[in-house]
């Protein structure tokens, strides 16, 4: 009796029945020798069998694949595909655990933080469709740079870094991070079903892609809104970029702690959102979220 890994390796008689394929082995740096006696091969990968031999004892073996199937015929066959059944269902159990693990906590993580985003895309969306000169020139701005730059009638320079630039390049972010909760939510649905094939598990948990990853964008996209959106920094944006914008098509203007857009030649201007509201829920989301980080 050879050893194999601290199992026995036992020689595998003509006249073995064989019982059950344990676990494929290989490739190995150094072959072994097969368990057959009349191979005299050695096989860098193979499978560990338990078979039992003509007097009724259980014995343990290695044996390569074409050896097996000549060897045990029909019963290697059967033997088989019950191996790689049962290979993939414990691959499925192994990647079913580990996504649940991951996404236990991802997932409300990013439920709590989806009512803020949709609020910071509601005043994106707003403030693009009603001030598309201010929106632009912020973003042009942080492209190159983050510094506003204007040049005033006086030939006055007005100087003002961005906070927050992300807010005014990026967009999406709640579209983004709600599509991440669909995609876990799918993917748990698939778990619960006892139908669901390796194959498609697995296509799913790969087309979710890096949820982690998800969340620190949508947890970064929320602090750079919340940065952008304070409504002090809002003003000195406005006071830079308005001395050029009055003699534009539209304006913006902070009035108190609330930002609002006039479309052009409207007197009425439409309210975006209360920054401070937004400030506040922010803050709260991504506090309880980093309370509730482990
Ligand atoms: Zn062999």
């Amino acid at each position: 009796m050879s050893h194999f890994g601290g199992r026995p390796n036992d020689p595998i008689p003509r006249a073995a029945r064989l019982e059950r394929i344990e676990f494929a082995y290989g490739p190995l740096a150094e072959f072994i020798p097969c368990g057959l006696p009349h191979c005299k091969q050695l096989h860098g990968r193979g499978f560990v069998v338990t078979f039992v031999d003509e007097n009724g004892a259980v014995g343990r073996g290695v044996i390569g694949q074409d050896c097996g199937r000549r060897h045990f015929g029909e019963a290697w066959k059967e033997e088989y595909r019950q191996h790689r059944a049962r290979q993939r269902e414990s691959e499925m159990h192994a990647r079913s655990t580990e996504f649940v693990r991951l996404t236990d906590a991802v997932e409300p993580a990013l439920e709590k933080l989806l009512p803020a985003l949709e609020k910071q895309e509601h005043i994106r969306s707003t403030l693009y469709r009603c001030a598309p000169f201010f929106m632009r020139h912020c973003e042009t701005a942080v492209k190159s740079g983050g510094v506003v730059r204007v040049i005033g009638p006086d030939l006055q320079v007005f100087e003002h870094n961005i906070k927050g630039g992300g807010f005014f390049v990026a967009g999406g972010d709640h579209d983004r991070a709600w599509q991440a909760v669909m995609a876990i939510r799918g993917v748990r649905h698939l778990i619960a079903d006892p139908a669901t094939k390796l194959k498609d598990l697995s296509e799913r948990i790969s087309h979710a892609g890096d949820l982690r990853q998800a969340l620190k964008s949508a947890r970064a996209a929320l602090a750079e809104g919340q940065m952008a959106l304070k409504a002090g920094h809002m003003r000195d944006l406005i006071a830079v970029v308005g001395a050029q914008m009055q003699f534009g098509e539209t304006y913006i203007r902070v009035n108190g702690s609330v930002l609002e857009a006039a479309p052009p030649g409207s007197m009425k201007p439409i309210a975006v959102g209360n920054l401070v509201e937004f400030g506040r829920l922010a803050k709260q989301c991504l506090q309880q979220e980093a309370t509730g980080r482990s």
